[in-house]
């Protein structure tokens, strides 16, 4: 998996094409993110107690990672990463201007 939690992001595919976010969840098993504000679904939500009223509550719903592409840090763009071995490590790096990025 090449993205975490707190990157920034930009959206390839779907309706949210060309939008840009910040990954909020990451499910790694399934290859999927969430990023903050896009992709929204409107979920209905029916009352739980007689007198409480239905609502529609809206949430971000998980993409596939590979519509999603990393903005470097550094260079502001979106970028291809690459990994590096450090030790035990992985390291991410940028492929347009050879950042580690963290
Ligand atoms: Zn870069």
């Amino acid at each position: 998996m090449k993205l975490k939690v707190n990157d920034q992001v930009k959206i390839l595919q779907g309706k949210d094409r060309g939008k840009t976010g910040k990954v909020i969840q990451v499910f790694k098993k399934e290859d999927k993110i969430v990023v903050e504000g896009l992709n929204i679904m409107k979920k209905h939500v029916r009352a739980r107690k007689q007198g409480e009223k239905g609502q529609i509550i809206e949430l971000s719903a998980p993409i596939d990672f590979s519509n999603a592409m990393l903005i470097c840090p550094k260079c502001n763009k979106p970028v291809r990463v690459g990994f590096k071995i450090d030790g035990d490590n992985k390291k991410r790096w940028c492929r347009k201007c050879q950042t580690l990025i963290d």
